[in-house]
């Protein structure tokens, strides 16, 4: 049978989520007009008022959000309500600049916790299971959302947070975790752990595990099930729309279904903002259709995916996102070339080597380097370095071959490069100090 969170959205037909969305929409730019001076004054500018948005279709007509917007408004410039209403902040992990913080109602936390829930769900969790929280809690949403949304379903969560891998492991041996919540660097890393400590896979009692909040690969996914013994479902979201949650994978492991009900998803072409047909790889951008303390409308992510309305087998009706391949930020432009470093994990993994990799760029002379320093597994280890040179040469074939450009190769020994607990850190660009 069947199981979902929300059955009665989580399978609306087609025109019901057009209407709730329709409804939603007129409410919440009206909500925004009135309560947001920022944004007002960005509509007013492309000549936009309320009474033009009489429904989804009309959005495209509204003006962009985008990261620097949120930094100039920092902090209380894009804020809906009173201070006296809003419950909770969260913030950025600063990835890639100064963080951005955001704000919840009790409503706000309640909708939040709720898509955290649908994603438990369709993992396969329900009252009986042991979620092991180890996203970090605290001002990342990671930790708080995933626990909200255990909950909500009854699981018996623990909230481990990120760190002491020692201690995760006792736990989930000795309260028989059934579901794990990380970031699949994290994950990688407890497989690791767990495999060293002379525990098979099946020595678990996981089924599951619930990983986002950084780009991963599906020969990432291959690897952490079978580290684990479990399936690995991908689960999307980001601070300012609220957190994970805003889309998650159900069994079918095809794309991740978005919670249409509260989020309007656009794909544009980050080049010149127009709206791409669905199919399209472009930029994600959401609006929030019922937030009340951050309600965000057309936020320019900068995460690039593909949507599909395939009908999934799953019984569940709300559009789906490919994996985003990383964000535009995230590519690097080396000697010209766009690369991301998902490109490079995809090779890595199909090469048979470990998830455990560093991108090191600088300049010299002018000319960009690009190195990779990729971990060999204790068995691949081997002194004899003959034998390194030639695995070192074939790996930079396999990447020139994706990429279309070479980078220089350095395997290292097994545990020389610093696992993640949270986001992993996989490119180091020290070329901007030469600038
Ligand atoms: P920061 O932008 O500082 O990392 P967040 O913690 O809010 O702040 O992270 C949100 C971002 O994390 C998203 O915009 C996206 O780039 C990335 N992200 C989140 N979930 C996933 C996922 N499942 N796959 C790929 N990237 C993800
Ligand atoms: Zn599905």
């Amino acid at each position: 049978m069947k199981r979902y969170y929300q059955p009665e959205i989580e399978t609306a037909s087609r025109e019901k989520i057009l209407e709730i969305q329709n409804e939603k929409i007129v409410r919440q730019v009206r909500h925004v007009w009135d309560n947001v001076p920022y944004y007002r004054h960005l509509m007013e500018e492309k000549g936009v008022a309320p009474e033009d948005i009489r429904s989804v279709e009309d959005i495209h007509k509204l003006p962009f959000l985008s990261k620097a917007d949120l930094r100039e408004a920092y902090p209380y410039g894009l804020l809906g309500t009173d201070l006296k209403n809003c419950v909770r902040i969260q913030s950025t992990s600063g990835t890639t600049g100064r963080r951005v913080v955001a704000f919840y109602t009790q409503a706000d936390i309640d909708l939040w916790e709720d898509c955290c829930a649908r994603a438990i769900v369709a993992a396969g969790g329900t009252n009986e299971d042991v979620v092991q929280v180890c996203y970090g809690y605290g001002l990342f949403t990671g930790g708080p959302g995933l626990n909200g949304g255990s909950h909500k379903v009854g699981c018996l969560t623990l909230p481990m947070s990120s760190g002491n891998t020692e201690r995760q492991i006792q736990f989930m041996m000795d309260l028989g975790s059934t579901i794990l919540c990380c970031t699949p660097s994290y994950a990688a890393y407890i497989g690791e752990s767990l495999a060293e400590r002379g525990f098979k896979p099946e020595d678990n009692k996981l089924k599951a595990g619930i990983f986002g909040a950084e780009p991963w690969t599906e020969e990432m996914r291959r690897e952490i099930e079978k580290s684990l013994g479990i399936r690995a479902y991908d689960i999307y979201g980001l601070t300012e729309t609220s957190g994970p949650g805003v889309a998650f994978e159900c069994e079918e492991q095809q794309g991740m279904h978005i919670n249409e009900d509260h989020f309007y998803v656009e794909v544009i072409d980050p080049e010149t903002g127009e709206v791409l047909p669905e199919g399209s790889r472009g930029e994600l951008v959401f609006t929030s259709l019922d937030k009340e303390a951050f309600p965000l409308l057309r936020y320019r992510t900068r995460d690039i995916c593909v949507l599909s309305r395939k009908p999934c087998s799953c019984g569940r009706t709300h559009i789906r996102m490919s994996k985003p391949m990383g964000r535009s930020d995230d590519m690097l432009i080396i000697r010209g070339v766009n690369v991301f470093p998902s490109q490079i994990e995809t090779v890595l993994l199909n090469e048979g080597y470990t998830p455990n990799y560093q991108i090191m760029l600088d300049r010299e002379r002018h000319n960009d380097t690009f190195d990779i320093y990729v971990e060999v597994s204790p068995d691949q280890f081997s002194d004899l370095m003959s034998q390194i040179q030639r695995m070192e040469k074939s790996l930079e074939a396999a990447l020139r071959t994706m990429l279309g450009i070479g980078p220089k190769v350095h395997l290292v020994a097994p545990k020389t490069i610093t696992r993640s607990e949270g986001k992993a850190v996989r490119v180091v660009d020290r070329r901007k100090l030469h600038d």
